[in-house]
């Protein structure tokens, strides 16, 4: 859906938008305290009805797989990990599992996990879906070593009809009466809106792992969106914090088209300073990049170079960022599902996860349309927002990642 641009936010409420910083904090259990030092608190917060106090920086673990990130990231006051049932073909949720057993932690922890709606060929819900996500589920349950998980998201929920759909309602309800999960939530990349609003309606869900980045100020009705959510006790997680992982840290500069060294901790403060969100989830895959990302949990205030960063139009423009508005698709004469490639790109060269960026090109746009898009010869997608899609397409294309 595209932003209203018409409220156009100023640049002072763009750096702002929280004076206090802080939302309400909340105490850590005591298997904690060690990591509270006297004068170097870690920003706690609650995550709405769920009552869970959380360190506003959490870890989002999809790219992660050295387990030793995980054990150090527990160690400096990481309460909460984020992972999936298709991450890293099932990889992801054995190390968290087989890190925090070893640990012996599993009582402290908050394990997030997702699993998606499982779609039929025509791209409706299966007929089995109950049956095939609760055996999904048990799946999740025995790579976790664990059995409970704390947070269960329906994962990468695009179409308000499926928070609603009964096999899945029908699936979550009867893992929370049975205590295999405690809080049940929703995770959504595209239509975020519309979903937050059907959330709200259905008095159902607990949490919501939203997408929102510096890069979006200007969507004002997903703000309304999710400043409802938070003031009908809906907790909120936010996610792509970073506009797309750690890819500029590296070897992908010239494709940013920006001249200027990325900060990270500036974009994490920018979206912590929402109050509404108790934690944010960075996709950190090393200890460098762990204690830099975790520095915010000490504070959300700018330096100068933050504020800098932040407020430069050559960064806003350059980082190249898809905030999956689909407002592209009508240029594209086959009608392609141009923004899952533009994650795909993201998740293929941005995060190095190509496993990942085959599996949502195969599930989300298809194997006939992704031929159709490999044989057209010249690209027209243009986006609103002047990114550079059609390159991102290209490259796709070259890397062979429209040929399954
Ligand atoms: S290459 Fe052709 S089919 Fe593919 S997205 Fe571009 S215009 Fe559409
Ligand atoms: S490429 Fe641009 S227009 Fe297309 S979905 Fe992404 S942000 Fe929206």
């Amino acid at each position: 859906m595209k932003s209203d641009k018409s409220a156009r936010i100023t640049r002072r409420h763009f750096i702002k938008q929280t004076a206090a910083g802080v939302g309400a904090a909340c105490l850590l259990p005591g298997a904690f305290s060690h990591v509270q030092e006297e004068e170097k608190k870690i920003l706690t917060r609650v995550l709405g009805r769920t009552g869970l106090c959380l360190p506003i920086v959490s870890m989002g673990v999809m790219n992660a797989d050295i387990p030793a990130v995980i054990a150090e990231s527990v160690k400096i006051g990481v309460r909460h990990f984020d992972t999936a049932w298709y991450y890293q073909g099932g990889n992801n949720e054995r190390m968290v599992g087989t890190v925090l057993q070893n640990l012996g932690v599993r009582n402290e922890i908050v394990i997030a996990t997702k699993i998606g709606p499982p779609a039929s060929r025509e791209r409706g819900l299966a007929p089995n879906a109950k049956e095939i996500f609760l055996s999904h589920f048990q799946q999740s349950l025995e790579r976790l070593q664990t059995d409970w998980v704390d947070i269960l998201y329906l994962h990468g929920v695009e179409h308000p009809a499926l928070v609603t759909a009964e096999p899945l309602l029908e699936a979550l309800a009867q893992l929370r009466k049975e205590k295999k999960v405690h809080f049940i939530g929703i995770s959504t990349h595209r239509n975020q809106t519309q979903i937050l609003q059907s959330m709200c309606q259905s008095g159902f869900y607990d949490v919501a792992l939203v997408a929102y980045n510096f890069l979006m100020a200007d969507d004002t009705e997903l703000l309304r969106a999710m400043e409802t959510a938070h003031a009908k006790n809906i907790g909120l997680v936010a996610m792509k914090t970073q506009a797309g992982g750690d890819w500029w840290r590296k070897d992908f500069q010239d494709t940013t088209h920006i001249e200027k060294t990325i900060n990270q901790t500036a974009m994490l403060k920018w979206a912590l300073r929402h109050e509404f969100f108790a934690t944010a989830i960075p996709g950190y895959t090393n200890l460098d990049h762990m204690r830099e990302d975790f520095s915010v949990a000490y504070g959300i205030d700018y330096t100068e170079t933050e504020r800098e960063f932040l407020l430069s139009a050559d960064t806003r423009v350059g980082l190249n960022y898809c905030r999956q508005c689909r407002g592209c698709e009508s240029t594209c004469p086959l009608g392609m599902d141009c923004s899952t490639l533009m994650r795909a790109y993201m998740y293929a060269f941005q995060y190095h996860n190509r496993d990942l960026a085959r599996t949502i090109l195969l599930d989300q746009v298809g194997k006939p349309a992704l031929e159709r898009c490999s044989q057209c010869r010249e690209c027209t997608v243009r986006c609103h927002y002047a990114l550079h899609a059609s390159e991102k397409i290209a490259a796709l294309k070259e890397a062979d990642f429209l040929m399954v």
